[in-house]
């Protein structure tokens, strides 16, 4: 591990430090003139994103499950339908396995007068081990900066958002929708099994579908059941099959790292 990587100790130094920092700018006249709960809120989410960060470089993942909510929105990678803490600790475990010295450092935190929000410029340093979004490991450390936006409610994070850092405006199809980090993550594709597409189409081309079974059948797809909750490898983006009764993956998606899906 390189040396200019910082250590659990200066994290939390540089977390304290921002944390006055931060609540000090939000407090015009001093900390009396702030209104007591959101100040209080806002300590409180510096706190949790603190730990957060100091429970990613640890490889702490009960203390990460521990700080996000039940449901968390994550824009940037799986869209606006929320997922379980499960699907962001098995993509952070992907993360941390393609690199595994990675640490993330939180530069700055600014807390938003409302309590909830906060925009965290954040940088992560690591080395890349594995192949990722089909780039070869070149075994060089590589720092990459990042401005995210959160929200913390009772102490969980529940939101995340951030631009999403592997694409160049220039390399962008989707130009058109109102939230294009959100459309991009919800654009991962159908992965349905190649068996079962083949039996639709054996079946559809022998004639033993009926009208009404292929109606149902596209009911059936378009109901809003539970998309899976598995990243795609080849594309960061959300899984668009449906997910199996009782689970929040779909059939192929159950084992973290299956079928290309991104994960650990
Ligand atoms: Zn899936």
């Amino acid at each position: 591990m390189a040396s200019d990587i910082p250590t659990p100790e200066e994290i939390t130094r540089v977390s304290e430090f921002l944390e006055s920092q931060a609540v000090a700018a939000r407090s015009p006249g001093g900390a009396s003139a702030a209104g007591g709960g959101a100040r209080q809120k806002q300590r409180a989410g510096i706190t949790t994103i603190g730990r957060f960060f100091e429970a990613i470089n640890n490889r702490d993942y009960a203390t990460m499950r521990s700080l996000l909510g039940n449901r968390v929105k994550c824009y940037t990678y799986f869209g606006r339908d929320p997922v379980s803490p499960d699907a962001i600790l098995r993509a952070m475990g992907g993360m941390l396995q393609t690199f595994p010295d990675w640490k993330e450092v939180a530069d700055e935190i600014i807390p938003d007068p409302d309590g909830e929000t906060f925009t965290v410029r954040q940088t992560g340093r690591g080395t890349q081990l594995a192949e990722y979004l089909g780039r070869q490991p070149d075994n060089r450390q590589i720092a990459a900066n990042l401005v995210t936006v959160l929200k913390v409610r009772d102490g969980k994070i529940v939101e995340y958002r951030s631009t999403f850092p592997f694409r160049r405006p220039w390399d962008e199809e989707i130009s058109a929708a109102t939230d294009v980090e959100a459309v991009r993550a919800e654009q991962g594709g159908m992965a349905v099994p190649p068996e079962e597409w083949t039996r639709t189409l054996q079946e559809l081309a022998s004639g033993s579908v009926s009208p009404e079974d292929l109606e149902s059948r596209k009911a059936q797809l378009a109901t809003e059941t539970p998309r899976c909750e598995a990243l795609l490898a080849s594309n960061m983006r959300r899984c668009l099959n449906r997910a199996v009764d009782g689970s929040q993956y779909c059939e192929i998606h159950q084992d973290p790292g299956a079928s290309g899906s991104f994960g650990a």
